[in-house]
């Protein structure tokens, strides 16, 4: 479909009717991109009054910490009253969202999370936060030359139920998207795929880094592209991105791969520029980096986001469970965004050795390149590690064994790390490909503090 007509005829009439004043918060979204760190912070700080002033207000036992004060809430207090507010994990912010119920007197959407921690979570979004978080998103596409109703070429997963597929179907097309399955890699899906995206043209590429990595290799090993396609960017989510899977897309598609870090709950987190660095969203997130239950800034820590738009049940300090970096210099790209990075790997993915150390699973990343075109490594035990490889075209037995010698020498001699080659991973119910899962700690719900039988 054409730009304009998907844009004027379909996105924008779509927002209106949703009652999102898109135009507006659109404006508003890139003024606070342009502003300067000063601006940017007075902007936050009003904002942040404005989330408090609605927290306290929802009827939910969550906020209470927020309720305290009566006395005159003065923009001085509102802050240091957040600046108390404990973190909040999935499972509280669960709890928070289930008594505060369904927004009323206003419009709202039900979400649900895909849970990658193995427990979904579902909660209402009213329209001025689901309206904003498009105008976020909108605002940092543009910085790739993206706009509005251009047509995008989805990698992700699809709905497993006849209806769900229904329902996907029909709002790709009002939103001028073309689906590639995540649950279909085969040669025939994609051999049509292949074709579709001649005949639908995309603008972008927008998915999971892994799935458009997959494609992408397969037609480069058979000496085709897509540099043909119209594309301005590939746009990656949702996992964490490696650097061979960056440069494997940019190849076949001869344009920029940019990087979003977001989630269901509050939409964009960070953004990459030009420059390939991950700038904060600061007209809708209130970003903070805790070590210790304490704001650091170029150390890493687990990130914490607080929605700055909301008018029912506001997400303040929500744990994401990532681990990042708030970083303090600026950008060379001129923008005044806070930069940040994002950690490989979940808090709670941590590799137990023998001895009693928690060892980081980005050392399977770091490790397993070379002939490996995809892996997953399962702890099943504290001295047991199975990790199933799909095997690249220079893979040998002598690199396997290498790869176990080099994992011990990090994780310990005792420990047994056993390798089976595969042809295919399988993703999670969302699409997601996940590279380490500690089978320890999901079932004990929780990661061992001793080595040793959970
Ligand atoms: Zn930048």
């Amino acid at each position: 479909m054409n730009r304009r007509l998907a844009e004027q005829t379909l996105i924008y009439p779509l927002h209106y009717l949703r009652q999102e004043r898109i135009g507006a918060w659109l404006s508003e979204v890139r003024a606070v991109n342009g502003a300067s760190r000063a601006d940017i912070a007075r902007y936050q700080r009003t904002r942040l009054c404005e989330v408090v002033r609605t927290a306290r207000h929802s009827p939910s036992p969550g906020y209470a910490p927020l309720r305290g004060a009566t006395d005159q809430l003065t923009e001085e207090r509102i802050i240091g009253l957040l600046h108390d507010f404990p973190p909040q994990s999935k499972e509280a912010m669960r709890a928070t969202v289930a008594a505060g119920g369904r927004p009323r007197g206003m419009a709202s959407d039900y979400r649900s999370t895909s849970g990658s921690t193995g427990l979904p979570f579902q909660f209402y979004k009213d329209r001025y936060a689901t309206g904003f978080m498009d105008a976020v998103l909108y605002a940092a596409y543009a910085w790739h030359g993206i706009a509005v109703g251009d047509p995008q070429a989805r990698f992700w997963g699809m709905p497993l139920t006849p209806r769900g597929a229904a329902v996907a179907r029909i709002k790709d097309l009002l939103k001028n998207r073309l689906r590639f399955s995540a649950f279909d890699l085969s040669e025939g899906a994609r051999e049509s795929y292949y074709r579709s995206l001649h005949r639908f043209r995309p603008a972008y590429f927008y998915g999971y880094p892994s799935l458009m990595a997959t494609f992408c290799g397969h037609l480069l090993e058979q000496g085709r592209t897509l540099r043909s396609l119209p594309l301005k960017a590939v746009i990656g989510t949702g996992e964490y991105l490696y650097p061979q899977e960056r440069k494997l897309v940019e190849e076949a598609t001869g344009v920029p791969f940019v990087n979003e870090y977001g989630c269901t709950e509050v939409g964009i987190i960070g953004f990459e520029c030009p420059r390939q660095n991950l700038h904060v969203m600061s007209a809708n997130i209130y970003l903070e980096v805790l070590k210790d239950g304490r704001p650091v800034l170029d150390e890493a820590g687990d990130i914490h986001v607080t929605e700055l738009h909301t008018r029912s049940t506001p997400f303040i300090r929500y744990s994401l469970g990532d681990r990042g970096i708030l970083c303090s210099a600026p950008c060379p790209c001129g923008s005044s965004l806070p930069v940040m990075q994002v950690l490989s790997g979940r808090k709670d993915d941590y590799v137990l050795t023998p001895d009693g150390r928690k060892v980081y699973d980005a050392i399977f990343a770091y490790t397993l390149k070379r002939g490996v075109s995809r892996f997953r490594a399962v702890q099943t035990a504290v001295d047991r590690i199975e990790i199933a490889i799909v095997p690249g075209t220079d893979y040998s037995p002598e690199l396997g064994s290498r790869y176990v010698r080099e994992l011990q020498r990090h994780l310990g001699a005792t420990v047994t790390i056993a390798i089976s080659l595969v042809d295919t991973i399988e993703r999670e119910p969302s699409g997601k490909l996940r590279y380490f899962r500690n089978a320890m700690a999901a079932r004990t719900g929780r990661i061992p503090e001793e080595h040793g039988q959970p």
